[in-house]
Parts: structure tokens; C-alpha cells; sequence
């Protein structure tokens, strides 16, 4: 696969109900999403709390409507952490805060009691 070969991961736009989470007196941080950098490795899919990540076409990719930037579960964002070519970015394309993305971990997570004192990296 030649760089020319790779493509970019699309996402979806913003949902209403999530564009009206966004707060102008809240910090807001950008979404985690994959470049085109990633060989490919694997080593992030496990560590996702959301199973947010999956094997694309051409590389891994992450769902936006699961990814929380692991708020929630940590103060960091796990599959940055391990991806050997740092390529797990904030995406300058879809910025969410962190009420948002709490909000849509306790969704996925229905059957898990999030206190009000959760990991965030908002709160590092
Ligand atoms: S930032 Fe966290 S929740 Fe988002 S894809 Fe990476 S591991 Fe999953
Ligand atoms: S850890 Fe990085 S290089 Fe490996 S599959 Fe995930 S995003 Fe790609």
C-alpha cells in the first residue's frame, strides 16, 4: 500500500443533539480519530473501553459515535497511549466537551455507575 493508495477516514457530521451539548463556557477538546499514519499494528483495538476501534479498509479506524476520548475510564486517551507511531490524534474536525462524551459513556455503558469524580483528561 503506497501512501497515494491510503485515504483518509470520513466521519460523519455532528449530530444535533450532540452539537448542542457544546457549551461556549466549557472547555472543549477535539476527538480522537486515526491518520494515515497507522501501520496497521492492531495494538489499539483492545485497549479501547467503547470497542470504538476496528480494522478499516486500508487502516484502523475509530467510530466517533463510540469513541468518548475514554472519559470516563481514563485521564488519557488509551489507544494514544500504546499506538507506536502516535497516530491516535485529536481530530481538529469535531470538537466535543467533556459532558458530551460523559454523556455518551454512560449511554454505551448502561449497565455501569459512573461517579461524579470519573477519569477525564479534561480534569488532568
Ligand atoms: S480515545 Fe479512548 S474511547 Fe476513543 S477510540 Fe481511543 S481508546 Fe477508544
Ligand atoms: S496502534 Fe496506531 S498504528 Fe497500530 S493499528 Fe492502532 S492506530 Fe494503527
Amino acid at each position: 500500500m503506497t501512501p497515494a493508495t491510503k485515504r483518509r477516514v470520513s466521519k460523519p457530521p455532528l449530530e444535533l443533539g450532540e452539537l448542542e451539548h457544546e457549551s461556549a463556557h466549557q472547555e472543549t477538546r477535539m476527538a480522537t480519530h486515526i491518520t494515515e499514519e497507522c501501520i496497521n499494528c492492531g495494538a489499539c483495538e483492545p485497549e479501547c473501553p467503547n470497542e470504538a476501534i476496528s480494522e478499516g479498509d486500508e487502516i484502523y479506524v475509530i467510530d466517533p459515535k463510540l469513541c468518548t476520548e475514554c472519559v470516563g475510564f481514563h485521564d488519557y486517551e488509551a489507544c494514544q497511549a500504546v499506538c507506536p507511531v502516535e497516530c491516535c490524534l485529536p481530530d481538529p474536525e469535531l470538537r466535543e466537551d467533556e459532558s458530551t462524551l460523559i454523556a455518551r459513556a454512560r449511554e454505551i455503558h448502561k449497565d455501569k455507575s459512573f461517579s461524579d469524580d470519573f477519569p477525564s483528561r479534561f480534569k488532568k
